[in-house]
């Protein structure tokens, strides 16, 4: 596995169920062009499955990672993409327990902790997505659900060498709104040294990162980098939250 602690940025974008194959060839030519290899930042791009070896075969210098892994090794279950079959592509990691999954896929904190499980066994390092409600950060609950999200959504093989948390709150996802850089860096320190047996954890912020607030967000201490969900999608955008 890669050795994650190498990095002093990570960056994974996320397309979520965009693109297009002209689109990918288009993104890849101008990455290719402004990314300038440094060696201590991880990007990592998440195209849909289908997508997932057309941008493979153009990567050398950013990561595969998978937007979900079924919940089984193999057999029969109609749909699905195994842990294996990511590693098989190439996949170095693999996102899972997406607010998305848990809300529209009732994707339940054990079963995210299965495809976490499942993300290891296959050497791909699980990037743990957790995060908050409006109404449970309005009612003050925001430590105790991520602390509770985090012990039950991360399996007993992970450990701050092979899996990534993403502090992601709901309501910052796709909304334009993100918590204040003071709340993101109180609750990044909660989340690396506050949860009994799950210190140190490289977690990311995701939740509207664009180009106009990657540098701030990205300088705060405890933040290791940040998963980027539309701003992936315009290769402009994206070039300078890399450079940022
Ligand atoms: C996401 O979906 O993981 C995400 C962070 O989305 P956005 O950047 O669009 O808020």
């Amino acid at each position: 596995m890669l050795e994650i602690h190498k990095f002093s940025k990570i960056i994974a974008a996320n397309w979520k169920m965009n693109g297009s194959i002209k689109f990918i060839d288009n993104f890849i030519d101008q990455l290719n062009l402004k990314n300038n290899h440094n060696k201590f930042v991880c990007t990592i791009i998440c195209p849909p499955f289908i997508y997932s070896q057309h941008v493979s075969k153009q990567s050398d210098n950013f990561y595969l990672g998978g937007q979900d892994c079924s919940l089984f090794q193999e057999g029969s279950y109609t749909g699905d993409i195994s842990a294996s079959m990511l590693n098989n592509i190439g996949c170095q990691f693999c996102i899972v327990g997406h607010s998305e999954r848990r809300e529209k896929f009732n994707e339940t904190d054990d079963k995210v902790a299965i495809k976490a499980s499942n993300s290891l066994k296959n050497n791909i390092h699980p990037i743990v997505c957790v995060g908050e409600t409006l109404a449970q950060k309005k009612n003050n609950q925001t430590k105790e659900v991520l602390a509770k999200q985090i012990r039950k959504s991360i399996p007993k093989n992970s450990n701050n060498k092979n899996t990534i948390i993403a502090y992601e709150p709901v309501w910052a996802i796709g909304t334009g709104l993100t918590p204040s850089l003071e709340e993101i860096n109180d609750i990044h320190n909660f989340i690396k040294n506050e949860i009994q047996d799950y210190e140190n954890f490289q977690t990311l912020y995701g939740g509207s990162v664009k180009s106009t607030n990657s540098k701030e967000i990205m300088k705060i201490n405890s933040v290791d980098g940040v998963l980027v969900g539309g701003s992936s999608l315009d290769i402009m955008e994206f070039n300078k939250i890399l450079s940022s």
